[in-house]
């Protein structure tokens, strides 16, 4: 019998589906196409870059051992993203993407309708074949409300979110700042706000860029002299989300360009939404007039998960990828990574994967070593400004009040208790540290942690200051 993609793909399949959850399987992987085999490497077609993401996040290690039992150690899977544009338009585009090493995956720009082909097109989004302009949301479908479960760690947000996709552009939410920590969900709102609004308003023109591909695109129109195409470009846009706005800080050009959007959208009542890892007030490097124009609207925080939020937000996972697990399992996980959802994800993925492949049955003991490795190699390093953060909001006060020259008592507690903590949590020097911390010298610094061992010993209140802010830094 001779070999074709078919018979390959067949092989696999059956190896799969003995390995997976049917329901994953069914979602998964009914719905690819083969297509292709080329020596030892299988084209396989997806219907989305979401789908394709998914398969090489979820199901990369499955494929990889289905394949190279099929076809050896030379083994290749090329993906071939098929997909019909939102707006009924038959005719696909396709893009062709190596599987299986991550890096060299990431290093290619996977993002279909921004990697424009044909030179002649001058705005990245304009989607071939079509006259009028028409542009991909690059809206990921499964970052909706739905998925984004509530908790009073991201109520405001979330709610505010809401709102803003009821009436973009219609509320005083304009611009809508989300911002928070790493992994705690500021992209997947920022989507489920654009998802919703492109639901219930399908005319609408929605975009979803990252700040930094946002910078990129500027750059490239400015070398092309294209920078009012540019600009014209996003001034016809309904609803602008851009993520991760911090990325702009130091980039005057793109700041500026970037303004003048603001300005031009807001007036003609369109809706802006920001993601950033920074409140407005700790952004730094971003011109003073852009961060006026940010504070407009409303910021809205979002904080670390508590615990109910995170079985929460476990469970929906596992029933979203078809998995079971019990609950012991669930709550441990739950217990032991508290600061980051995306951690936790990542902790239960690793713990299926293991079971799975090992043929292990999912216990406590495994649960705890994958746990383990988990915070253990992802503990961040924690940063000076971070501390100066975490001391002010303890004592309630703003990073530059703890800066500043004052020597009221509290403040000045504050302050020491700050660089103590600097000293003992980071690598910098006293000097360094100092200058951090509102301009001292390194006498100052050394006096402070000093000072803060001798009343940590002899002072009950300051003691609990001290513990308190330890936990806070650790978590
Ligand atoms: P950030 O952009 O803040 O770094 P992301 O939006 O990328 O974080 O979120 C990290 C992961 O955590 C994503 O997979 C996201 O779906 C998930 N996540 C975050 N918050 C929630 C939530 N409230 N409910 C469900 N999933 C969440
Ligand atoms: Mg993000």
């Amino acid at each position: 019998m001779s070999v074709t993609a078919q018979s390959v793909w067949n092989n696999c399949l059956e190896f799969i589906k003995d390995n997976i959850q049917p329901q994953a399987y069914k979602t998964w992987f009914e719905p690819i196409v083969a297509v292709k085999l080329t020596g030892a490497a299988l084209s396989i077609q997806v219907p989305s870059k979401f789908f394709y993401e998914w398969l090489e996040e979820h199901y990369v290690k499955i494929l990889k051992v289905s394949l190279t039992k099929e076809l050896g150690e030379t083994a290749k899977l090329v993906y071939i993203i098929r997909m019909e544009n939102t707006y009924g338009n038959k005719q696909p585009f396709t893009e062709k993407i190596p599987s299986s090493n991550r890096s060299a995956v990431k290093s290619q720009n996977v993002d279909i309708p921004l990697n424009n082909k044909s030179p002649e097109l001058r705005n990245p989004f304009v989607i071939p074949g079509i006259r009028n302009v028409k542009i991909e949301s690059q809206l990921n479908p499964n970052y909706s409300f739905e998925n984004f479960l509530e908790g009073d760690s991201n109520r405001l947000a979330r709610s505010a979110g809401l709102a803003v996709a009821a009436k973009p552009g219609g509320t005083s939410f304009n611009p809508l700042l989300i911002f928070g920590g790493v992994g705690l969900g500021k992209t997947h709102l920022a989507h489920a706000i654009g998802v919703d609004i492109k639901d219930k308003y399908p005319e609408k023109t929605v975009l979803y860029i990252s700040a930094e591909k946002f910078t990129q695109q500027y750059i490239d129109a400015v070398k092309k002299n294209n920078r009012n195409d540019f600009i014209h470009f996003y001034q016809i846009i309904d609803v602008l989300i851009i993520d991760d706005v911090q990325f702009l800080s130091g980039k005057t050009g793109t700041q500026d360009v970037f303004f003048h959007i603001f300005n031009h959208l807001h007036q003609n009542g369109k809706q802006v939404i920001l993601t950033s890892d920074k409140a407005p007030v700790d952004m730094q490097d971003i011109e003073q007039r852009l961060l006026s124009r940010f504070k407009w609207g409303l910021s809205a925080e979002l904080q670390n998960p508590d615990f109910e939020t995170r079985v929460s937000i476990l469970k929906n996972k596992l029933y979203r990828d078809g998995v079971e697990m019990p609950e012991d399992i669930i709550d441990y996980v739950a217990k032991n990574i508290k600061s980051n959802v995306r951690e936790l994800e990542g902790a239960i993925i690793s713990l299926i994967a293991q079971s799975s492949f090992n043929k292990k049955e999912i216990t406590i003991d495994l649960a705890r070593v994958i746990v383990e490795k988990f915070v253990k190699n992802t503990k961040r390093e924690v940063s000076i400004d971070y501390i100066q953060k975490v001391v002010s909001d303890y004592f309630q006060m703003d990073i530059d009040t703890l800066q500043s020259k004052t020597r009221k008592r509290h403040i000045v507690q504050a302050r020491q208790i700050a660089m103590f903590f600097a000293k003992k949590y980071t690598k910098a020097s006293l000097a360094s540290i100092g200058s951090q911390i509102g301009k001292r010298d390194h006498a100052t610094v050394l006096h402070a942690c000093k000072t803060v061992d001798n009343l940590s010993s002899t002072d009950k209140q300051f003691k609990k200051y001290v513990e308190d802010i330890t936990k806070k830094l650790s978590v």
